[in-house]
């Protein structure tokens, strides 16, 4: 695919900056709650009041039906978790919170995996190798370089840690919709993809497995888990590239 990644305008940044303000507030606002013995259904509640007070509106509920604010994925679960309150997190888990929200029709979207409580090496190390992932990649987010360079830098660093790596699902250009073309693949497809220009929006989210790279989903038709069964790490965030460095728009910013 040739062409440029679609680029929104002044204004349409403003609204998506404020979008990914309140996405970064209810990823505080987890992070402050995330305990032993807590529901994601308690998460999910705490996070949708966060987002409808603060005039936006919670971008996943109702998307194609999907039921709730947030999605949560405990260990083996990837991504799209549904909050329950029967799922009750608990001491050494760790669980992926995914959020979007809209504000005045545009969107941000951003998740970060974290441990409940004390936590394994091989997980930390898991959350660590994930996360350095996603720095690289938006450190790709600058005019003149291409799809295919985000890409790879996922890729590079998931081999230099040799852990499994989500093929089947991944990140995507957001604005006024929240998967907008073109998909974010998290490894090298060998086309350069489209070029990215000051404006351009992505949200990048690389997962990856402790144990193989093979998914599927869950009976309730949302749920993406590992085959193996064993852990899987998910970070997102929504980057805007700009005449200088990338603007990460789901950063927290300090008043
Ligand atoms: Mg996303």
């Amino acid at each position: 695919m040739a062409g440029i990644v679609d680029r929104k305008s002044r204004e349409e940044i403003k609204m998506m900056r404020r979008a990914g303000q309140i996405v970064a507030e209810v990823h505080a606002l987890v992070r402050e709650n995330l305990r032993s013995g807590i529901s994601t259904f308690e998460l999910d509640e705490l996070a949708e009041a966060h987002i409808r007070k603060s005039g936006a509106l919670p971008t996943f509920k109702g998307y194609h039906g999907f039921p709730a604010t947030l999605c949560t994925s405990i260990n083996a679960e990837v991504v799209h978790g549904i909050p329950s309150k029967e799922a009750i997190l608990n001491e050494g888990d760790i669980v992926s919170i995914d959020v979007g929200a809209t504000y005045r029709g545009l969107i941000a979207d951003a998740a970060f995996t974290a441990g409940v409580g004390e936590i394994t090496e091989d997980l930390k190390n898991l959350l660590i190798a994930t996360e350095e992932s996603l720095f690289a990649a938006i450190e790709q987010m600058r005019e003149g370089r291409y799809l295919e360079d985000v890409s790879g830098a996922v890729e590079d660093v998931n081999k230099k840690y040799k852990y499994g790596l989500v093929r089947n699902y991944g990140g995507h250009a957001v604005g006024r919709k929240l998967h907008e073309e073109p998909f974010v693949h998290n490894f090298r497809t060998g086309n350069q993809g489209p070029m990215l220009k000051v404006g351009s929006c992505l949200a990048i989210e690389p997962m990856f497995n402790l144990g193989g790279d093979d998914v599927y989903t869950a009976k309730d038709e949302w749920t993406v888990l590992t085959t193996d069964h064993l852990p899987s790490a998910h970070f997102e965030h929504t980057v805007v590239v700009t005449e200088s460095d990338p603007e990460v728009l789901t950063r927290l910013k300090s008043d």
